[in-house]
Order: C-alpha cells, then sequence, then structure tokens
C-alpha cells in the first residue's frame, strides 16, 4: 500500500522562501520527503575537455546543498542526498518508501527536460504521479501576454509588453514546519560528495578574489541585506554597475540565483520595499531591468530549444568561425598579449567570476578580434563561472556572436576604448597581471606602444614575459 508521501527533487531551486513546489507538496496534506541528487553527468567532459562544472561552482553547489539539509533540520525534517542519475534514483527512492508522488521545478533546456521526461516515464510505469512547476522567473510563464513559442526577438519588445501587461506574482511564504515522515531510518539520508568524489581540487583562496560568496540561501539574503541595507547601494546601482574591482559594484546575486538560493521574486519584493522606505530611483528600476534580461534569455531557450547551443545560433548564421586551438588556449588562460582581456580571463580561472563588462570584452575579443568559435567561448564559460546558468550564458554568448537576439548588426568593443573607459588609469590589469605591475597608469594597456629601452628598465620583455599581442588592437583614435 502507498503511503500519503511526496519526494519534493530540488533541482535548481535551493531553498525554502518562495519555492512553489515546496508548498504545494506541503498543502497537499501528504508526508513530505526533500531530496537532492547529484547527477554524475554534470561533471562530464566537454567537447574541449573541460569539466562540465568546474570547481567553483561543485564547491558553491555542495554548500547551498549543505546549506538546505541544515534549514530542513531547523523544521525537524531532513534533506535525502543521493547520487545517480535522478530519473533512476528518485523513482527507486519513492519506490522504497512507498511514496504517491514526486514534486519538481521545471527547467528549460534539452538535458535536463530530458532527465525530467524520463523520470516522468519511469514513475508513471511504477504508478507514481509526478507534478512539475515553474519557478525559476520573476514573470511567471503563464502570465506572459503571448504564447512562449511567440516571445519577441527583440529584448526591449518582450521587456515592454510584460512591463506593461503582465503583474508579478507574489512570492510563496517560507514554510513553518513539514510532515516529515518520522519512521524514516538514517542510513537513507546521505552525505554529500566532496570536490573529490569529481576529480577536483579545492580552489585556492588568492588574495585578489574580492568574491565573499558561499552558497545557501542564508548567505544570499545575507548579501541582499548588505547590499540593499547596510551598505545602502541599490540606490547607486546603475552607476557602479559597469565596475570591475570588489564585491560592491554589482549585485553578485547571480551564483545565488543561478541554483535557486534566492528567487528573483524575492529581490524584486525587496526592492519594492527599498524604494518605499529608502529611495525609488534609475537603479532601483536597473536591477529589476536586469532581472528581465534574464528572464528574457530564458524564455528564448524556451522557444528555440538546442538552437542556441548550435554554432548557427537562432538566427541561423553561416559557420565561418576558426578553430584555432592554440589561440583559444591562449584566450582561455589569459595569454593573448591584450592585457585587459587577459586580466578578465585570470580573474574568471583564479574566483569562478567576472563582471558583466568583462564577460563582454572577452567575448568580444574572442569572436570578433580572433573570429573563434563562439560556442568554444561560451563553453568554457560553462566550465569555470560560478554562476553559470545555461540560458544567460548560451543567450549571452549569442548575443555578443551575432547569431542570437540583437537587433544591432556589429557589437565590436575596441578593447582600448572600453580599457580607457572602464580602467582608465589601468589599476585593474595592474591587480591581475603581476608581470606588467611596473608599467604605470594606463601605458599598461598597450605595453606594445613602449620602447624596448623604456620596457627594459622595468624588466618587461615582451614575447619573454609577457606575450606579444595575438592581433594589433585598433588604436584609441580609431575606436567609437
Ligand atoms: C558572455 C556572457 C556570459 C554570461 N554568462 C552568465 C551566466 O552564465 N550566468 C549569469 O547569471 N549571468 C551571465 N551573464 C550575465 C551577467 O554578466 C551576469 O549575470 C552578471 O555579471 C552577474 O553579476 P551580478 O549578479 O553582480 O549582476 P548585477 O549587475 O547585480 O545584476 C543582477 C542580476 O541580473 C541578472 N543579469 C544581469 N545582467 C544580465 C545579463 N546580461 N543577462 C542575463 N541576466 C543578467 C543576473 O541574474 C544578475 O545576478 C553573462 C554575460 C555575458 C556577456
Amino acid at each position: 500500500m502507498r503511503h500519503n508521501r511526496i519526494l519534493v527533487w530540488f533541482r535548481n531551486d535551493l531553498r525554502i522562501t518562495d519555492n512553489e513546489t515546496l508548498i504545494k507538496a506541503i498543502q497537499s496534506g501528504n508526508e513530505v520527503v526533500p531530496v537532492y541528487c547529484f547527477d554524475p553527468r554534470m561533471w562530464s567532459k566537454t567537447d574541449l575537455g573541460y569539466c562540465k562544472t568546474g570547481a567553483f561552482r561543485t564547491k558553491f553547489l555542495i554548500e547551498s546543498v549543505d546549506a538546505l539539509r541544515k534549514s530542513f533540520r531547523e523544521l525537524g525534517a531532513d534533506l535525502i542526498v543521493l547520487q545517480g542519475m535522478p530519473e533512476i534514483k528518485l523513482v527507486q527512492l519513492a519506490e522504497e518508501m512507498e511514496a504517491k508522488g514526486i514534486f519538481f521545478s521545471k527547467e528549460v533546456t534539452s538535458e535536463e527536460r530530458n532527465v525530467e521526461k524520463s523520470l516522468e516515464t519511469n514513475a508513471f510505469a511504477k504508478g507514481i504521479a509526478t507534478e512539475s512547476f515553474w519557478q525559476s522567473t520573476l514573470y511567471h510563464i503563464d502570465d506572459l501576454p503571448f504564447p512562449v513559442s511567440q516571445t519577441p526577438e527583440v529584448f526591449t519588445h518582450f521587456r515592454k509588453a510584460v512591463e506593461k501587461m503582465v503583474k508579478i506574482r507574489p512570492a510563496w511564504s517560507t514554510p513553518k514546519r513539514l510532515n516529515f515522515p518520522s519512521d524514516l531510518d538514517s542510513s537513507r539520508l546521505g552525505e554529500l560528495p566532496s570536490l573529490h568524489t569529481y576529480g577536483l581540487e579545492e580552489p585556492d583562496r588568492i588574495a585578489k578574489s574580492w568574491l565573499e560568496i558561499e552558497g545557501g540561501e542564508q548567505a544570499a539574503s545575507g548579501r541582499l541585506q548588505s547590499f540593499f541595507w547596510e551598505k545602502d547601494l541599490l540606490k547607486v546601482y546603475k552607476e557602479t554597475r559597469n565596475g570591475l574591482i570588489g564585491m560592491d559594484y554589482s549585485s553578485k546575486f547571480s551564483p545565488w540565483l543561478a541554483v535557486g538560493c534566492i528567487s528573483p521574486r524575492s529581490i524584486y519584493e525587496e526592492v519594492k520595499r527599498y524604494e518605499k522606505e529608502r529611495k525609488k530611483n534609475d537603479s532601483t528600476y536597473w536591477l529589476i531591468f536586469e532581472l528581465v534580461w534574464r528572464d528574457y534569455f530564458r524564455f528564448i531557450a524556451k522557444k528555440h530549444g538546442d538552437k542556441i547551443f548550435q554554432i548557427q545560433g537562432i538566427k541561423n548564421q553561416e559557420d565561418s568561425w576558426s578553430r584555432d586551438k592554440p589561440q583559444f588556449e591562449a584566450w582561455a588562460e589569459g595569454r593573448t598579449g591584450v592585457p585587459f582581456v587577459d586580466a578578465n580571463m585570470r580573474e574568471l580561472n583564479a574566483t569562478g567570476f567576472m563582471s558583466n563588462r568583462g564577460r563582454q570584452i572577452v567575448a568580444s575579443f574572442l569572436v570578433n578580434d580572433l573570429g573563434i568559435d563562439w560556442t568554444w567561448g561560451a563553453s568554457y564559460f560553462e566550465s569555470k563561472l560560478i554562476d553559470y546558468d545555461v540560458c544567460s550564458n548560451w543567450g549571452n554568448w549569442m548575443y555578443v556572436g551575432g547569431v542570437g537576439n540583437d537587433p544591432r548588426e556589429n557589437r565590436y568593443f575596441n578593447i582600448l576604448r572600453q580599457a580607457k573607459n572602464y580602467d582608465r588609469n589601468g589599476d585593474y590589469v595592474r591587480m591581475m597581471i603581476p608581470e606588467l605591475q611596473a608599467i604605470k597608469g594606463f601605458d599598461i594597456h598597450q605595453p606594445w606602444d613602449l620602447s624596448t629601452s623604456k620596457l627594459k628598465s622595468l624588466k618587461i620583455q615582451l614575447g619573454h614575459t609577457y606575450p606579444h599581442a595575438l592581433r594589433n588592437m585598433p588604436t584609441l583614435e580609431k575606436a567609437y
């Protein structure tokens, strides 16, 4: 006989606040068993030979699952941790525990959807019901003023339509208690994996890492509390968001949003409270504007399916990309000889994070200056980013690669112009590229313009202590 018991399968919704899947399971009046399953396919190798999920994201994910388990323990419940393929492991567990249903959050991209579909099929074969919920966006998919298949190809059209016609649903409240089975054998609970489980090393904590980020729902709300209320930074976000150095030029919500430690709706509600209690201005709106971009890439991914991963993109552009491996590796390792690009790539490799400005610059350099396959760049980011989000990453890369939703024909970033605007004194590059540290001011961005004797006096030898530039960069004068 089946028990009145529901498994709640946590995916990229690692929180108990504003979690409809969890609330619906609790409201069903059944016993609720929260489960997370570490899927080994997340640590397989990409075509380029990188681990799909690198050390920073793995560490962050393990911390987030651990924090979720603690939240459930505070409610007198627990979280079962499994390792293996969810479509097999979850159904096996449901059968063994005689659960009558499995609830989970919907994903949009094919790998995740395939797992969902197999789980539904396997569960159905065993007479176990499944129910799934849309969770990840600010605007609920069912509230869109058009079918998702008609999502506008231009962001502004999408944004204006949803802003005008859609009301953001209120966040779900935090559960106070949970009807957790009292007879659960503790041997079932399962251990968290470690980085070594996936052949990864603990990332070094380096001095130049300003990323104070730990996984989990509490840490996410701590960051919100600090960024909005204690440091009062929301009111200047629009002016600071293009920064490069430090924790506070932007919200740094992205790692928590990516695994769902915080929901965009909870952030939205807190922005509204801030606007009422402190200040309402362009900056407070702009944070919401950026969250709408996040939604947009998710709906575009749902609309276009696997096209977002394909070289032709959603514009069906012809494939005329270079696949020069040594040049690609120089880019990936921060050895292109173009300091602003290298500095950003070194930050990514050393910390798992890069500013939005940096991401646009290095992506533009890879696709526009080197002409290299944009999917290689996207795939490298997938492996390295602590905040990797399948839709935001591939959507943004398509955009920069000119095969996505950008109405502009040519989105070329002149690197020196970017450097002049965003790192005028070269401080960021100086921090990331110690071998160029001795060059003062803006000159650090164009070491090729310094005389050999000047470089010699600074103990720099291009081609030896720092590489020659892979490409001649357009001069500042030619920049727009
Ligand atoms: C090539 C490229 C790849 C990217 N890959 C990712 C990725 O894998 N994961 C990811 O979360 N973001 C990605 N972004 C978007 C953006 O760079 C990051 O969201 C942002 O830098 C994260 O820092 P933050 O949380 O401090 O952002 P804030 O400036 O504080 O913005 C707040 C939130 O808005 C959302 N947001 C901001 N900008 C964008 C954007 N351009 N697209 C989608 N959402 C946005 C994010 O959820 C972010 O956390 C990418 C951008 C580029 C150009």
